[in-house]
């Protein structure tokens, strides 16, 4: 029986871990604590630990996250020694549906977000008393959290001190053990600010071993009894405690085993501690940053000559949902500057969205109901995108990425499905125009849907590298824009700029290559003879790929139809709706039934 219970724990266990989307860490959960919905507020918000958090917010689909992952393990490799008692590193992927209430619960605007949670953090929604990091100062993170370590009040008593040791007595470094030891180690730094003895120290806090380190400056009168030479510091003495206040030392000599270990002295005074500790030395921090980068680039490259011929409706409206439902939420209030984008984006959307008539009369009550207000909380953002669904006006939730599905779950996806829309969008403008009696009269505004793009990508998108680029990329948009059919196009040669720059990032799904797009394979007469694009005949091609009637033609011949819809009355609801649809998609989810059937039967039997 307890055999059959062990095994229903296996299995529930393998169910709900694959419920949630494998995200950017999947083969890192030996170094890093993999957070979501579920386990956050258990973890973060104990409040009998004594371990610190340093927590990386972000989305599988955000590029600028996914050249950031091999950081954040090389991070959480360099300070793996910590992880036992002092920090650990961790992980949320706010590009999960399922995670999306806990990161708005953080207030995530921008991916990557770094924070770092305090002891027994108490739960106060957005911050949590949580210390925001600049992502992009990488470098500074180590000394910070070493600062951070050593204002901790308060301090549990299984941490090490990183207090330089200022008694002139020896003893002190055994009687304020917690260990029953003979040796004891102190590191002799030039500099109290150094930082290698701090870091040599939290290297080895998963030791049974007192550590301290000091100065010249600091402790002038304890040195004086060592035979030590100052202009060849730093150095490790090895002290041993022989009893009735006597003691014997050596000193460690680290300056030539560091020129042999490139001068990287952080990693010979850990050797060499370890070596005293009759120890193996093992530190070896480059492996899995390797392993993870060459696991990027072995990817088998499906499909290396073409991007997908069609666009696809259902695309928009997943990328339309996620917009609305998962990345506008994040936000607790919106209002000021932001409000106003907002509006003016649901205004543009509700114009201009080519798609079902159900999903536009969902976008034009959307836009009658915001018109209203001057500022909305998250709640009642969530209430109006989710309530009052009705057959004849809906948004679909999510379905599976068709042309914008990538080989593997953390390509494409969401981006690609925004740049879709986005050109759809200007695509849309000009169909629109061309529906009237009088097309492009003086009402007519180039400038109407790109600036709406412009500045919902600055201020909801949250790939924070993204948001920039785009902005820096499209500085001189107002140069540019003056005629018809200069936003698709201005569009199209910006997105081919990202292309170019992004052609042989990690990012870049082997299996879709990023190219001038079209190619010549999309579109022969896009092309002169000297290879250069036609304008003309791109804007035609453009017209034709990103044309929103023949999406919907498709969508009604082949897939979602008006039973598909779903009344979502709740924020609660949509992610239930979502995990019951992702339950039901998961093929795993019924092999592990079958698994978990046959051992039941199995079990039976014995
Ligand atoms: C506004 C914005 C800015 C971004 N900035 C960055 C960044 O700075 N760094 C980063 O790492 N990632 C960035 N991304 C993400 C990146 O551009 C891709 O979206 C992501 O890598 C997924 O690529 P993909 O292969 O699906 O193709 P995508 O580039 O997303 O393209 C989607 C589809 O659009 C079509 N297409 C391609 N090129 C064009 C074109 N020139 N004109 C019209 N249609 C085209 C193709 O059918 C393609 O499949 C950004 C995304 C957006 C929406």
């Amino acid at each position: 029986m307890r055999l059959l219970a062990v095994f229903l724990a296996f299995f529930i266990s393998l169910i709900q871990c694959s419920k949630y989307h494998p995200g950017l860490y999947g083969n890192y959960e030996n170094i890093l604590v993999s957070l979501n919905n579920e386990n956050y507020k258990q973890i973060l918000f104990n409040q009998t630990s004594d371990i610190l958090y340093f927590v990386e917010f972000y989305a599988h689909w955000c590029g600028s996250c996914k050249r950031y992952a091999p950081k954040w393990i090389d991070l959480a490799q360099q300070t793996i020694n910590w992880h036992k008692k002092i920090i650990k590193f961790a992980v949320l992927n706010c590009g999960d549906p399922l995670n999306g209430q806990t990161c708005g619960e953080f207030n995530i605007e921008m991916y990557p977000t770094v924070r770092l949670f305090p002891l027994r953090a108490n739960f106060s929604p957005p911050l949590h008393n949580a210390i925001e990091f600049d992502p992009e100062e990488k470098d500074l993170f180590i000394p910070k959290i070493i600062n951070y370590i050593e204002e901790v009040e308060d301090k549990p008593t299984n941490w090490p001190s990183l207090e330089p040791y200022r008694s002139s007595n020896l003893n002190e470094l055994f009687i304020n053990s917690n260990f029953d030891q003979k040796i004891a180690f102190l590191i002799v730094e030039k500099e109290e600010e150094s930082l290698i003895g701090r870091e040599v120290i939290l290297d080895l806090s998963d030791q049974n071993v007192t550590i301290r380190r000091t100065t010249p400056k600091v402790n002038p009168k304890l040195l004086e009894n060592f035979d030590l030479n100052l202009e060849r510091l730093p150095s490790v003495l090895v002290i041993q405690n022989n009893g009735q206040e006597k003691f014997s030392y050596i000193s460690i000599d680290l300056k030539n085993k560091s020129s042999q270990a490139n001068g990287d002295y952080r990693k010979v005074m850990y050797d060499e501690i370890r070596r005293y500790l009759h120890i193996v030395p093992d530190f070896e921090s480059s492996t899995l940053v390797k392993n993870f980068t060459s696991n990027l680039e072995s990817f088998t490259n499906q499909n290396n000559n073409l991007t997908k011929a069609s666009m696809n409706m259902r695309d928009l409206e997943t990328g339309l949902s996620t917009i609305l439902r998962y990345e506008i939420p994040h936000f607790n209030v919106i209002q000021g500057d932001e409000f106003v984008v907002l509006k003016n984006w649901i205004h543009v959307l509700s114009k201009f969205f080519p798609g079902r008539q159900e999903v536009r009369n969902y976008l034009g009550n959307l836009n009658t109901k915001l018109h209203k207000s001057e500022k909305i909380t998250k709640n009642e953002w969530l209430k109006m995108v989710n309530e009052n669904q009705t057959s004849d006006s809906f948004l679909p939730e999510k379905s599976e990425w068709v042309h914008c599905k990538g080989s593997k779950p953390d390509f494409r996806g969401f981006p690609c499905s925004l740049w879709t829309l986005f050109h759809t969008l200007t695509i849309s403008q000009i169909e629109y125009e061309n529906s009237k009696t009088k097309p492009f009269d003086e009402n007519f505004n180039v400038l109407e849907v790109f600036e709406s793009i412009r500045t919902f990508v600055k201020f909801f998108f949250r790939c924070s590298e993204c948001s920039k680029n785009f902005q820096k990329e499209t500085y001189d948009y107002l140069e540019h824009l003056k005629q018809p059919h200069d936003a698709v196009l201005y569009l199209w040669k910006v997105h081919n700029r990202v292309n170019k720059r992004l052609a042989d990032d990690i990012t870049t799904d082997p299996a879709h290559p990023k190219i001038q797009f079209p190619s010549r394979e999309l579109c022969s007469v896009c092309y002169n003879e000297t290879g250069e694009f036609r304008e003309d005949e791109v804007f035609k091609f453009l017209s034709n790929f990103y044309s929103g009637s023949k999406m919907v033609q498709a969508l009604e011949k082949f897939s979602i139809s008006k039973n598909n819809f779903q009344e979502l009355k709740s924020e609660n609801e949509l992610i239930l709706n979502h995990e019951n649809s992702s339950k039901k998609n998961h093929s795993t989810y019924s092999m592990y039934l079958i698994l978990l059937a046959i051992s039941v039967v199995g079990l039976q039997q014995l």
